[in-house]
């Protein structure tokens, strides 16, 4: 075997190499793709969950508030009584002046 030639296929032998150094790194990213795929779809549907948590909270204060408001037995109240504090934070008793 000429000397070229046994070049030629040292080169060509490096050449394998670094293909199947790329082939496995492209199944490294795949599978990895596919994990944070899993992932996502675990976050979307705890997400659904608080939301639905949220959307009953805000419910659960608004119904606070109205059982404030019968309770302090005024016809009206100020918008910064602590009865008017739902939905965004939680309404207390009446604190008119
Ligand atoms: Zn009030």
């Amino acid at each position: 075997m000429s000397d070229d030639l046994i070049e030629r296929l040292a080169g060509l032998g490096e050449s394998m190499t670094t293909l199947k150094l790329i082939g496995d790194l492209q199944d490294r990213i795949e599978a990895q793709a596919a994990e944070l795929e899993d992932q996502s779809k675990q976050i979307a549907s705890q997400m659904n969950v608080i939301y639905d948590i949220s959307a009953e909270v805000q419910n659960l204060r608004e119904l606070l508030a109205a059982a404030y408001i019968e309770l302090s037995g005024k016809d009206g109240h100020a918008s910064d009584c602590a009865t008017s504090n739902a939905p965004a934070m939680t309404p207390g008793r009446c604190d008119c002046d």
